[in-house]
Formats: structure tokens, sequence, C-alpha cells
């Protein structure tokens, strides 16, 4: 399939991007890594007549800290963001899911500002960013927003950003070292999707307890979320295996799950469970008491 005809602009800074959104409206789409986009485009699922491309834009290419955050440009590859080492060693979290998107094709092109756009009910980075309560950093012609994660996925495919906006920068709070972590997913054999991917933060007391803990799912539902009555099941309790187990038993609770031809709801549910304690149970053996 080849997709209905469109004009490509390459915005060369922010504001060009801004003001091109502004003079074509509904009749353009920002592209970034194309890897959603582009398959939509050939499938008439998304016809715009004009293709904003911002990943020249070195503003948003970058990752930099800045105010005490690690903050990362929205064209930044999953290849950069994997292999960047600021990431790695200050969001080791975010490195790991980054390595574990698609293949090397996938990760050289896709974008960590595309994918989080997208909002694929399947996708890494959702998660990821709910654990780690990132900042989305949302610019339009004369301001700017920054919106919680948790305030960002709305529903299947679709988040908080509103017409005219671009996505420049996702902002996150170091992890604080002995903090341990884990990103653990179920991947589609054939695209490296999550049929269901559990990203876990966890923090020990000295005695051994749940100091903090944050729990991001995605696979599960039409949108990523926290798992909040796995958190609050663990609050101020012992890590010990079958303390995470009951607790993780709470995962699917509640949840709509999808159920597709790649995995049943019900299996889909019994996979959150299941790598709920042992995204849980990995984070607490990398934490330190
Ligand atoms: C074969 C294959 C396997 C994959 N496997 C995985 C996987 O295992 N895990 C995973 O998480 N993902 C996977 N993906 C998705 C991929 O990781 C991309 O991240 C994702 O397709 C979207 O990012 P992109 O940069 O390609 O965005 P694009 O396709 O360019 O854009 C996606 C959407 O976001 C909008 N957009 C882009 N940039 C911005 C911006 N800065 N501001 C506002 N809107 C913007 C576009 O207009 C479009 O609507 C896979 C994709 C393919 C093709």
């Amino acid at each position: 399939m080849f997709p209905s005809q469109f004009e490509y602009h390459r915005a060369a800074s922010i504001k060009d991007a801004l003001d091109l959104l502004k003079q074509f409206g509904d009749d353009a789409k920002l592209l970034s890594g194309g890897h959603s986009l582009i398959p939509m485009m050939k499938l008439r699922l998304a016809q715009p007549a004009h293709l904003i491309d911002v990943t020249k834009i070195a503003e948003l290419r970058a990752i930099s800290e800045s105010h005490g955050k690690i903050v990362i440009g929205a064209a930044a590859t999953h290849d950069t963001v994997a292999n960047s080492d600021l990431v790695r060693a200050k969001l080791g979290l975010l490195a790991e899911a980054a390595a574990a998107i698609g293949d090397v094709q996938v990760r050289n092109r896709g974008t960590i500002g595309g994918s989080l756009t997208h909002a694929d009910p399947a996708a890494d980075y959702p998660a990821t960013a709910l654990a780690l309560e990132a900042e989305i950093k949302l610019d339009r012609d004369g301001g700017s927003r920054a919106v919680k994660a948790a305030d960002f996925f709305l529903d299947l495919m679709t988040t908080a950003i509103q017409p005219g906006e671009l996505l420049t920068q996702v902002a996150f709070a170091p992890i604080p070292s002995g903090t341990g972590y884990a990103y653990l997913k179920y991947p589609h054999p054939a695209s490296g999707f999550a049929i269901v991917g559990v990203a876990a933060i966890a923090a020990l007391d000295r005695s051994g307890k749940f100091a903090n803990l944050r729990v991001g799912v995605t696979g599960l539902g039409p949108k990523a979320f926290r798992a909040t009555a796995v958190e609050a099941a663990l609050a101020g309790k012992a890590a010990d295996a079958a303390t995470i187990a009951a607790a993780a038993s709470k995962t699917a609770d509640g949840v709509d799950a999808l159920g597709d031809i790649h995995a049943s709801s019900e299996y889909r549910s019994e996979l959150a469970r299941v790598y709920a304690r042992r995204a849980i149970q990995a984070a607490v053996a990398r934490a330190k008491a």
C-alpha cells in the first residue's frame, strides 16, 4: 500500500515546527521516526496532506542534565537513549526499556517522543514513564506546559496532547542510589512489542521493608497504568517472596484487559500478575536495604 500524497517539510527549529503546525492545522502531522505513522499512512488510517519532520532539530535530539533532572529530547532515538552514558548511569530503568524495544532497525529510527505520543497500548516507554513519574513538556505557539505521565495517557492511543502542540522533551528525576529497578516484558515474538510489560522501582528501609514502590504496567489494558493496588498492598511491608506474590496477584484487578489474536484477556491478566511479581522481585534484588 502507498500513502496518499503529502508534502514533506523539514523543520529546522522548534519555532519552525510550531509555525508549520499553525499554518497547516489539522492537515498536518508531525513526523519523528515514522515507525508508527508511516505504516498508518500506508494503511490510509492517517492521510495528512503535510508531514512536518522534527528529527533534524538538534535540541530535540539532545539528552542532558538540567536542574537535577535528566532531560531527553523528543526526537532522541531508542538506541540513543539505551546507549547514553547519562541515562545508563542515572536512569537505568529507562535504558533497559529502550534496549528492549523492537530490533536494531526500530531502535535506530523510533523516538521517545513518537512512542509516547502514539501511546500504543503495547509500547514499552509508557510503563517506565509512569514508574519514573516523568514530566512531559508540550510546546505550542506562544507557550508551553508540563504534563505528568500519570495525566498524559488518557486511553487507547490517546494522550493529553492538544492540536498545535509539539512534545519537545521528557524530564526524569534520577533514580536514587540504592533504589532497585527492573523492566520485564513478555515480548511479541515478531515485533517485540510487550504483550505485557512491567516496570518496577523499589526502595527498601533498613529493616528490608518497602519504603517506596512504583509499578507501571503496559500491554494489559487500553492504556499503560500505575498498579496502585499492588503498590498500596506492599507499602511498609516486608519485601519477601510470599508478600510480593500476594500483592502482585492484584495487578489486573479492575483493568479492562485487552484480548486479541495474540493473547486472550485472561492470558494477559495472568501474564501481568506473573510479570509484576517478577519485576518487583528483580527490583528488590537490586535494592540496598
Ligand atoms: C516492527 C516494529 C517493531 C516495534 N517494536 C516495538 C517494541 O517492541 N516496543 C515499543 O515500545 N515500540 C515498538 N515499535 C514502535 C517504535 O518503537 C516507535 O517508537 C513508534 O513507532 C513511534 O515512534 P516514532 O518515532 O516512529 O514516531 P512516528 O511514527 O513518527 O509518530 C508517531 C505519532 O506521534 C506523533 N509525533 C511524533 N513526534 C511527535 C512530537 N515530538 N510531538 C507530538 N507528536 C509527535 C506523530 O504525528 C504520530 O502521530 C515497533 C515498531 C515497528 C515498526
